[in-house]
């Protein structure tokens, strides 16, 4: 049985050290804030090359926060791709902001620049909602087109916050996922590239106020203690074990894991390219491959590979099945994304994960051209 993710081999692998980094931490009994929350932030914020790592308790309120930190409310627009998990639009309207859905590009599946100006330029025209953040989504693993976003953003004066919650450990020019924002969000939870072992999130930026704030936020909108309160906020800490399995599976990251998924990434591609359009990571970026998403042609049935790997005990998934200007919480709103329904048609993701062996993607990659030839 071939696992989407593989998370009960890594833990096979990690064992000895994630039993005694959870022992140490009930020995400890400082469950909240403990040591390991503090430390695991430091080195994240290494890892990425910003000042500033904030732990949550997980990626939706890692997003929700930020824009609590900005203000974000009723009669602003907050423009965010079509293709993406539901949170990400998700947190503008829970702060009551207007979502506008931006279509995509058709090779990286991500926000697509020209379509983003567009919608900035519609939105400013219709003059009803006042323009104010880009949530980027680094969809995949791929960082977003940040080359022609960040322009636009400060063009148009808008907030930009990167949703890294699939791409932690990507990259674009040497510089890693979580450094393009103004914030920058990603989530632990579990099947992301780096998850811990229940909800966890983190927020990043190098501007020190927001930092504050964002602090503050996290916990009951605290000024000098705990029981001062300056302002309304959450109860959105990450917890001490969750901080202290984070830092072993971190090591495994950085050591070897993402190169690991990479070749794994490399592998599929060989066999596959001749069959169906394979993720295309543009010049200069790498990914941390969330998913391995291929684009099945308009005359291939997903479904009938679908059950056919099933068949062999190959796990697939469609992400996503659904626009989210479809999702039927945001009541009906009308987009123009025609990349983004030709995505959901035809997307489909396999089994990705560090520890997916070559003799693995031997047997998926054997299905899929047994299909084809078929
Ligand atoms: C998973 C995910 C989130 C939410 O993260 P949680 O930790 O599950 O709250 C947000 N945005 C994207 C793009 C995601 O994939």
């Amino acid at each position: 049985m071939i696992e989407f993710r593989d998370l009960k081999k890594q833990y096979s692998v990690l064992q000895r050290d994630i039993d005694k980094a959870v022992l140490d931490v009930m020995q400890s009994s400082r469950f909240i804030m403990g040591a390991p929350v503090c430390e695991l932030e430091e080195k994240l914020a290494d890892y990425v090359g910003v000042k500033h790592c904030i732990s949550c308790a997980n990626g939706t309120d890692a997003l929700e926060i930020a824009l609590m930190a900005w203000d974000i409310g009723p009669g602003d627009a907050v423009f965010v791709p079509d293709f993406s998990f539901f949170a990400s639009a998700e947190v503008i309207a829970l702060r009551g902001a207007h979502p506008v859905f931006v279509d995509i590009d058709m090779d990286t599946f991500n926000m697509g620049p020209i379509a983003l100006e567009n919608a900035i330029k519609a939105t400013i025209d219709a003059g009803i909602y006042t323009p104010r953040v880009v949530i980027s989504v680094d969809l995949f693993g791929q960082p977003a087109d940040y080359k022609a976003i960040k322009p636009i953003c400060e063009k148009y004066n808008l907030l930009l916050l990167e949703d890294a919650a699939q791409a932690f450990g990507g990259s674009a020019d040497e510089k890693k996922c979580c450094f393009f924002g103004d914030v920058s969000t990603t989530s632990f939870f579990p099947s992301k590239p780096l998850g811990c072992y229940g909800d966890g999130g983190a927020i990043f930026t190098n501007n020190d106020e927001y930092a504050e704030i964002i602090r503050s936020i996290r916990v009951h909108g605290q000024g000098n203690n705990k029981y001062d309160n300056v302002r309304v906020g959450l109860n959105s800490r990450l917890d001490t074990l969750q901080a202290a399995i984070l830092l072993v599976k971190l090591r495994a990251f950085v050591d070897y894991e993402m190169d690991a998924a990479n070749s794994a990434a490399l592998q599929y591609t060989e066999r596959l390219r001749s069959f169906v359009k394979t993720p295309t990571i543009k010049y200069g970026n790498s990914s941390s491959w969330a998913q391995y998403s291929i684009l099945l042609g308009s005359n291939v049935r997903r479904d009938g590979l679908m059950s056919q790997l099933r068949a062999t005990g190959i796990p697939s998934m469609i992400f996503y099945e659904s626009p989210l200007h479809r999702q039927k919480a945001f009541g009906g709103v009308i987009a123009n994304c025609p990349n983004t329904e030709f995505a959901c048609e035809r997307v489909l993701s396999l089994p990705m994960h560090p520890y997916l062996c070559e003799s693995d993607i031997n047997i998926i990659c054997g299905v899929i051209d047994e299909y084809f030839s078929s």
